[in-house]
């Protein structure tokens, strides 16, 4: 294989990947792109629950790669890096083809920590991709037709017992989906939805501790038992193995072992194990071993090198491993590559954090918004999903014309002329919900009945 002299390879398509390549198209990067990831398809994991519960479809959610690429310019390659040579600037991959680069991006993620828990990697599903999210949905269908089927009560009841382990925003925003949606699902079968139990097991005290959710803690607690099939939260809860029908735990000083055939894993994730194999110090990366970036986004010890989104952590700050971080710091990457090849000067990343939102059901979330005030039920329901939808890539096509629509509708269009219709329509800017946040802000100025101008564009 020829390999051009100016080329810069990304690898993983994920939020910082993705986001990068787009907007390199977008800014007209004069040199070749190559986007490397392993899937056909990007994965929107915020909304993979809406996936996973078919509020949303695979187009939405999971969009093709190359369906998002047509006519950016950008080489889209499915396949898995295998190995990152940085001295030889050389990047190798799963079908035995490699590419050279002037210039790389790495955008690998993170991965499922399953923390050594006995049999946890074996018998226990993690939630982190699309295949994830079809694997579990496939078996808690089994689960449930094989239930129905049970005449012997304490093995239906373990059939219908589902443990999600982990407290933090995905075990949460998982259990609450889950106690809302497994009863209907039940139900259309003609099962007693009565017999379902979602279990919560937290290792800590609090649930959502450390998390930029914390301060929705109580909210979640509040309404995780409001859920169709009232979620049960156990915490201080120490996982201690995970067997295929049942799990164990050290409660309050007792093993305690609960019986259910589906253990979700949403306890935990860790750093890429590419990202650990690559010849950095460890002075130059942070204590769970991810990548010290510049403020510039590029290595301490390949400046060619530029890192982004949950495999790297930009030197004197401290930034959530969040979607909406890394899609951020994608921008600044490819303002700076063009800087690079332009020979102009490279710009320090800015993230703002928007606020949080939180899925508490099918049609209920909390969002705390810029810490201005939080919105709670299906107001907030409708800010999170106008939220994400405006986020969702585009194919590059629409790149453009979205972006600068969006700013015509928000700052031009969208101004509600009473009190309330300006905070929330504010709030919706504020954490990025665009065009459609805001007509999800109005529709709930007609829920709350207050929305007295009508002009709606
Ligand atoms: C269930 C779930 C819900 C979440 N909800 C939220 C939320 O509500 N808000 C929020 O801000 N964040 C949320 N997050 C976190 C957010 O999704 C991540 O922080 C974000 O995706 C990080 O972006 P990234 O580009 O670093 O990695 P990713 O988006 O994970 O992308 C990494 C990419 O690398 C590819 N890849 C990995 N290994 C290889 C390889 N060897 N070869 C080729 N390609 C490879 C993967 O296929 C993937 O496409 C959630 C995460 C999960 C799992």
């Amino acid at each position: 294989m020829s390999h051009p002299i100016y080329q810069t390879v990304i690898v993983g398509g994920g939020f910082n990947g993705l986001f990068t390549a787009l907007h390199l198209a977008h800014q007209h990067y004069p040199r070749t792109v190559i986007l490397i990831d392993k899937n056909e398809r990007f994965c929107f994991k915020p909304l993979l629950y809406e996936y996973f519960d078919g509020e949303m479809d695979s187009s939405q959610v999971v969009p093709r790669f190359e369906e998002l690429l047509k006519g950016s310019g950008v080489i889209f390659v499915q396949d898995t890096v295998q190995s990152i040579d940085l001295q030889q600037k050389e990047v190798k991959l799963a079908s035995g083809n490699s590419y050279n680069y002037s210039n790389l991006v790495l955008s690998l993620g993170s991965v499922t920590s399953f923390r050594d828990v006995e049999g946890a990697q074996e018998n226990a599903l993690p939630f982190w991709t699309q295949e994830d999210a079809i694997a579990i949905d496939r078996h808690l269908r089994n689960c449930l037709y094989t239930a129905l089927k049970t005449e012997d009560i304490e093995q239906r009841r373990k059939l219908l017992t589902v443990v999600i382990v982990g407290g933090g925003p995905s075990g949460v925003e998982m259990s609450a989906t889950l106690g809302d949606f497994l009863p209907v699902w039940y139900d259309a079968l003609k099962g007693n939805k009565n017999e379902i139990r979602v279990v919560l097991l937290n290792h800590g005290k609090e649930i959502l501790s450390g998390d930029v959710n914390s301060h929705l803690r109580e909210t979640a607690e509040q309404e995780l038992p409001k859920c169709k099939v009232p979620i049960e939260l156990i915490t201080e809860a120490e996982v201690t193995a995970v067997h295929p029908d049942s799990i164990e735990y050290k409660h309050n000083g007792k093993l305690e072992t609960l019986f259910a055939s589906t253990i979700i894993w949403t306890a935990g994730s860790t750093t890429h194990p590419l990202i650990l194999d690559l010849p950095i110090p460890k002075e130059h990366r942070d204590h769970r071993g991810r990548l010290t970036v510049t403020e510039t986004m590029r290595l301490l010890d390949f400046p060619e090198v530029f890192a982004g989104g949950d495999c790297a952590t930009v030197q004197n700050s401290s930034l959530p491993a969040t979607a909406q971080v890394a899609y951020q710091q994608g921008a600044t990457i490819a303002h700076n590559l063009k800087a690079l090849a332009l020979e102009e000067e490279l710009k320090p990343v800015k993230v703002s954090l928007r606020g949080t939102l939180l899925k508490l059901g099918l049609d209920k979330a909390a969002a705390n918004l810029a810490d201005i005030f939080e919105i709670v039920g299906t107001p907030a329901h409708l800010i999170r999903q106008a939220t994400y939808l405006t986020l969702l890539p585009t194919p590059i096509h629409d790149f453009k014309a979205t972006t600068e629509w969006l700013d015509e509708e928000i700052f031009t269009n969208h101004i509600g002329s009473n009190d309330i219709g300006k905070k929330v329509v504010q709030a919706a800017e504020i954490v990025g919900a665009g065009v459609v946040g805001v007509l999800a802000a109005r529709k709930l100025l007609q829920i709350l009945g207050s929305d007295n101008n009508n002009n709606d564009t």
